[in-house]
């Protein structure tokens, strides 16, 4: 079943390489027609770079697959809610559909801009809640 489920899944294996690195848990995949043609995970530490967020770097690659700035046709998957700039970023790409896993209620762009994503953008959350907050926890509960 290529359901939401199955592809929160693919940006889960994507969050756990960006743990493997000791890089904040999140992963992407952007889905067009039912095929995954971008893959990501944060890399702020590897790259040095404070905007190298999952979000950010799965949208650059779709556009370059898709040969085009637009992802209205595709589906973005997040582990966990955008901030404020990845929300930027996806309304810019004016993303058809976003799905994410686990709230962020500390930097997550509901909190901060509600209504910061392109009006057409279809939003579903809370899709593999638990194992998506539990990637985070885990994370940070190593860190200390
Ligand atoms: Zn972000």
């Amino acid at each position: 079943m290529l359901d939401d489920t199955y592809f929160m899944k693919q940006a889960l294996m994507e969050a756990d390489k960006a743990f493997a690195r000791g890089e904040v848990p999140v992963g992407a995949v952007v889905v067009c027609r039912e095929r995954i043609i971008a893959r990501a995970h944060n890399l702020t530490e590897t790259l040095n770079d404070v905007t190298a967020h999952a979000e950010m770097q799965a949208i650059t690659a779709a556009a370059d697959v898709l040969g085009g700035k637009y992802l209205n046709e595709c589906t973005l998957y997040v582990t966990v809610e955008p901030c404020v700039m990845c929300a930027g970023a996806i309304a810019w790409a004016q993303t058809g559909k976003l799905v994410f896993g686990a709230a962020d209620e500390k930097r997550g762009y509901r909190r901060y801009a509600p209504e910061a994503l392109h009006p057409k953008t279809v939003v579903v959350d809370g899709v593999l809640e638990s194992e998506c907050a539990d990637m985070m926890k885990n994370f940070f509960r190593n860190k200390r």
